[in-house]
């Protein structure tokens, strides 16, 4: 059966309760507990569930520690848990240890503040009330390092990061840092608090919150970061040359065999055209004729990449050309076969080609089978947007000048009927169909691509599909878009306009690097 709820959906980070499994996820469970029993009738609960959503998501890399849940007793399987649980009032929340050896109804929190802010706070709280006994496992230690602990420290080398917090003592950064970066390894994260006074003087820091971090290799330096802020602090570690999620399946990960060096603040030529390459050879080639609606989706594709697409010459004239031959053509089914000779063989004889070569640069992964394709397809798709939201006129006369979501209806229809991964198709045409009539001008579709993506990026956080090399992270990172950053009442936000202008430079034609071509 589907876990859905009303309110709740797989989708979110958090975990979706039943009947069925509440009493065995929280008995004797690793991790500690915050469960909001709620009813999906009741209008305080509707309204509170983004926060809830919001707050499971900013707390997702702590799940190791502290996991957020749900339970609707609304539902009718649910009456008799809810029942033994003693809830009265919805929306109840209750605290449970890790390792209960016996079944437990947990703590209520009763609390009027339910900010996120307070209850990720009061989760670092509840957190150190744990004692050695029942500590979660895999939670790292919360309580204050010493200066005598710290300072023999400095000047050693070591295996690994060490990265101090130094802050007041009612500050909550460095706990949220130390459990923001539990799933990584490389560094561990240590909280100092500012009355150590022969610490900070050593250190040189006088303002709170300040990160200093110890190299490997025995240098030691204060961490620049834009804004002394947990996101920025923690962003910046995780980037770290080193520092890796750990991978579920046990092992080091393995150095990563970098071919090429390259950017990330840049946008790679060879990409696109290996991810056109793939694209049209590969992945459409598994479809020996096209008609109706698959044949529809590939003009269109082909039309909005012609139009759009800031490439090569030899390129832009090879998509411009076959888009002049399907428009040409009357035919309601064409043999893929037919496109693939005029693109290998008959364009190429005069001068228009695209390379066969697959050479991802900064698509490329930590070993096959990771990055590429997808990467590509996803970085086109950004260039494409925003061609579309800076070169106004460059679909005229294309029946798609009007409409200011031609770029994301195209790859819409793209990914649904050919991407090869379904699973993806299938979480793509969801996120359209809940949010994409909203798009009404190409920078707002600039903006959504941006969002989704996010959003399949938090998803697929720690999950196979990760490279280890190349961690999710909520994109631009602080330090490739710093003013794209900002926080309020504790809570990170984005400044949307920031990064609009962020993402026109970053994916605009002159942000794409010719390095590393064939
Ligand atoms: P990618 O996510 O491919 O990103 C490529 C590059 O884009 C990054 O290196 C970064 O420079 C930049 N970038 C990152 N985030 C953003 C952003 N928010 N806005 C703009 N630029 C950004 N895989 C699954 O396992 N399950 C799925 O359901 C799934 N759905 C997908 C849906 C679509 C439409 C596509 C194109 C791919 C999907 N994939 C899915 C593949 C997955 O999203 C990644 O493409 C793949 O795992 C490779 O990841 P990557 O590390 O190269 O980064």
């Amino acid at each position: 059966p589907s876990l859905t709820t009303r309110l709740y959906s797989e989708e979110d980070s958090v975990v979706i309760l039943t009947s069925a499994t509440v009493k065995q996820t929280l008995l004797n469970s690793s991790t500690a507990w915050l469960v909001q029993f709620y009813s999906s009738w009741c209008g305080h609960c509707i309204q509170y569930s983004p926060t809830w959503k919001a707050l499971a998501g900013d707390v997702k890399d702590w799940e190791h520690a502290i996991r957020i849940g749900v339970l609707d007793c609304a539902q009718e399987n649910n009456f008799d848990i809810c029942k033994e649980f003693g809830i009265h009032f919805y929306p109840t929340f209750r605290y449970f240890k890790a390792r209960g050896p016996t079944f437990d109804v947990g703590k209520t929190y009763r609390g009027a503040d339910r900010e996120l802010q307070t209850v990720r706070q009061l989760m670092v709280n509840f957190l150190q009330n744990h004692t050695t006994q029942d500590w979660p496992v895999s939670c790292p230690p919360l309580e204050p390092y010493s200066s005598a602990d710290i300072l023999p420290l400095i000047g050693q080398k070591s295996n690994q990061y060490t990265a101090v917090i130094v802050e007041n003592e009612d500050s909550y950064v460095g706990r949220e840092v130390i459990l923001d970066l539990m799933m990584y390894q490389g560094l561990t994260v240590k909280r100092a608090l500012s009355s150590e006074k022969s610490l900070t003087e050593k250190l040189g820091i006088n303002s709170f919150p300040s990160a200093y971090l110890l190299h490997p290799n025995g240098t030691h330096a204060i961490l620049h970061v834009q804004k002394r802020l947990r996101f920025f602090f923690s962003s910046f570690l995780k980037l770290l040359l080193g520092v890796h999620r750990k991978l579920s399946t046990s092992g080091a990960p393995q150095e990563l065999p970098v071919s090429l060096i390259f950017s990330r603040s840049k946008v790679y030529m060879a990409d696109l055209e290996s991810g056109l390459h793939y694209l049209l050879r590969v992945e459409l080639a598994t479809h020996q004729t096209l008609e109706g609606e698959e044949l529809k989706t590939f003009k269109d594709f082909v039309t909005v990449v012609a139009k759009l697409f800031p490439g090569r010459q030899s390129v832009v004239k090879l998509l411009e050309t076959l888009l002049e031959w399907l428009v040409s053509l009357p035919l309601e089914k064409i043999p893929f076969d037919a496109i693939l000779d005029l693109v290998n063989n008959k364009m190429r004889i005069s001068g228009m080609f695209l390379s066969d070569q697959l050479q991802w640069v900064g698509c490329q992964g930590s070993r096959v089978g990771l990055r590429g394709y997808p990467c590509s397809l996803w970085t086109l798709f950004h260039v494409l947007t925003v061609q579309a939201a800076s070169r106004p006129d460059a679909l005229a006369n294309t029946g798609l000048e009007e409409n200011p979501k031609a770029v994301l209806q195209t790859m819409r229809k793209y990914i649904v009927n050919f991407f090869g991964c379904q699973e993806c198709g299938k979480h793509f045409e969801e996120m359209a169909v809940a949010s994409l009539p909203q798009v009404k001008s190409v920078d707002q579709a600039v903006l959504w691509l941006w969002r989704k993506h996010n959003q399949v990026n938090g998803r697929l956080a720690g999950t196979m599909s990760e490279d280890p090399h190349f961690p999710k992270t909520q994109w631009p990172s602080p330090d490739l878009c710093p003013t794209c950053h900002e926080e309020q009442d504790g809570i990170h936000v984005w400044n949307e306009d920031k990064v609009l202008m962020f993402l026109k430079q970053h994916y605009g034609a002159a942000n794409i690097s010719p390095k590393h071509m064939y």
